[in-house]
C-alpha cells in the first residue's frame, strides 16, 4: 500500500537574530514507520531544521519566516514543544542532556510526565528491554555514566512519552564506533518492533545511510540531494564528499 506521511516540512526559511538567514527553503517528509536521515557537514542547518520542527528556536532568537510544518495533516509550527509531545513528536537534543544529578531511572521517569502511572511502569519495562545497559545502570547517577549510556538515557527518556516520531540530533557525537553501531542498532529495533519513526540529523553519513531508509543532504541551508538511502550510498558525489571514497 501507499506509505503514510507523518511529517511534512515545506520550503521553510529560518532566520536568527532577524538577519542571519540559515535555512533557505528546506523541504522534507518523514513517512510513517521509516528512518529518515538528515545529513550534511558542520553548520549545514541540521540542528536548526530539527529545532524548527519542535518549535525550539525561540530561545536561540531564531524564527521560521517562511514555509509550513505539517504533522498528520495539521499545521504545528505554533505548537509549543509539550503540545507537540502530546501529538507524538519528541526531540532528543544534541549533547545528550540528561540530568546529571538524577539516577538513570529518575531521568527516564522525567520523560513520562504525559503518561499515567501504569503507562509509566510499562514504559520503563519497554526502555529496559531495548537498553539492557540502562537497566544495569538504573541506580547510577547519570553524570557518572559513560557518554554512550547518557545518549541511551536521553533516547530512553524520550521513549517514555511513547512518541510516534523521534527527532534525534547527532546521536553519534563523541562516541566510539562500536557504541555508535550499538545505538543505531537499537534505533533500528525500535523502528521495526515498536513502529517508532525517526528523523535523525547526522554528520556520520556512513552509519546513517546504512540504517536509514531515506536521506536528505543539506548544504548551507538547502537540500542538495535526497532519495532512498541505498541510492544515496551509491551516488558518486555522496561517495566522494560524504563517504570519503573519492
Ligand atoms: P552542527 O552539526 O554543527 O550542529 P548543523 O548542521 O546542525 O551543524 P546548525 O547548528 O543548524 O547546523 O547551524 C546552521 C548555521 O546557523 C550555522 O552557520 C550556525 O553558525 C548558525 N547558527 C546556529 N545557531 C545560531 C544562533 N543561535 N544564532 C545565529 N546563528 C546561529
Amino acid at each position: 500500500g501507499k506509505t503514510e506521511t507523518l511529517l511534512e516540512v515545506n520550503n521553510i526559511e529560518v532566520i536568527y537574530n532577524h538577519v542571519i538567514l540559515v535555512l533557505k527553503g528546506v523541504s522534507l517528509t518523514v513517512p510513517k514507520g521509516g528512518i529518515t536521515a538528515l545529513l550534511g557537514g558542520n553548520g549545514a542547518g541540521k540542528t536548526t531544521t530539527l529545532k524548527a520542527i519542535s518549535n525550539l528556536l525561540q530561545a536561540e532568537r531564531g524564527e521560521v519566516t517562511k514555509g509550513s510544518i505539517i504533522y498528520r495533516g495539521d499545521h504545528v509550527a505554533d505548537l509549543n514543544p509539550a503540545d507537540l509531545v502530546r501529538r507524538g513528536v519528541i526531540q532528543v537534543m544534541e549533547g545528550r542532556h540528561c540530568f546529571e544529578h538524577l539516577t538513570v531511572e529518575e531521568n527516564l521517569l522525567t520523560g513520562a510526565y504525559t503518561r499515567s502511572k501504569a503507562e509509566t511502569k510499562e514504559g520503563l519495562e519497554m526502555v529496559y528491554t531495548y537498553f539492557p545497559r540502562l537497566k544495569e545502570r538504573r541506580t547510577s547517577q547519570a553524570g557518572y555514566t559513560s557518554g554512550g549510556e547518557q545518549q541511551m538515557c536521553a533516547i530512553g527518556r524520550a521513549l517514555m512519552a511513547r512518541p510516534e516520531t523521534i527527532l534525534l540530533d547527532e546521536p553519534s557525537m563523541g562516541l566510539a564506533p562500536q557504541l555508535v553501531e550499538e545505538i543505531f542498532t537499537i534505533v533500528k529495533n525500535l523502528n521495526e518492533q515498536e513502529g517508532v519513526s525517526f528523523l535523525i540529523a547526522e554528520q556520520n553519513t556512513n552509519v546513517a545511510l546504512r540504517f536509514a531508509h531515506q536521506g536528505y543532504i543539506l548544504e548551507s541551508g538547502r537540500v542538495v540531494m535526497e532519495g532512498p538511502a541505498a541510492e544515496l550510498r551509491e551516488n558518486p558525489d555522496v561517495k566522494e564528499f560524504y563517504l570519503g571514497m573519492g
